[in-house]
């Protein structure tokens, strides 16, 4: 049986804040992306660079039927005999958010099942795949996002940000008007 001290509480957590896999990637990559996405802001559908990743993403990595039915967690495909979910992701880049989005899927599901899950983030360009175990570290690192994305809900102004490199490929660089 598999047991987290702050179970109870994050999933209080993400029931009282609704948070979902995308909050605790975005969470990772910049706060001002994170406070926009909790907030309802979000300027994606008329971005062409997301436009043109929605349809890839609906015609190449359509979601596997074994995810059908769940409710607030949307991996890509989940192996239930061997409790195992996993993320597709084009390439390799962004680690740490596709580490932590993958891992809230994990440890939702050790939370409902009561059995550990295992993380599988598969590379879509290289066919290669990397496992993220439900380690203390890699918990409490996911529940410091979980802090951090609280405090954001809460939070009433937009949060100071720098530019940084993933601007020019952010679906709201055009309307951030990052410092
Ligand atoms: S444009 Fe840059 S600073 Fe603004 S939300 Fe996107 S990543 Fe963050």
């Amino acid at each position: 049986m598999w047991k987290w001290t702050q179970s109870a509480a994050f999933s209080n957590r993400v029931e009282h804040y609704q948070l979902h896999g995308l909050h605790f990637q975005h969470i990772m990559l910049c706060p001002r992306r994170a406070w926009m996405y909790l907030h309802n802001i979000n300027f994606a559908q008329w971005y062409e660079r997301v436009n043109v990743g929605l349809v890839k993403h609906e015609s190449s990595y359509q979601r596997d039927h074994s995810v059908v039915g769940l409710i607030g967690i949307s991996p890509d495909r989940l192996d239930w005999n061997n409790r195992i979910v996993y993320e597709n992701k084009g390439s390799s880049g962004a680690r740490r958010a596709a580490t932590m989005q993958t891992l809230f899927y994990a440890v939702m599901l050790s939370i409902a099942t009561q059995e550990e899950w295992q993380a599988v983030v598969h590379i879509l360009s290289t066919h290669k795949e990397r496992t993220i175990e439900l380690t203390p570290k890699n918990l409490q690192e996911l529940w410091d996002a979980s802090t951090q994305l609280v405090t954001l809900a809460k939070q009433h102004d937009v949060p100071d940000v720098k530019r940084i490199p993933l601007c020019d490929k952010c679906a709201l660089c055009q309307f951030c008007g990052h410092d």
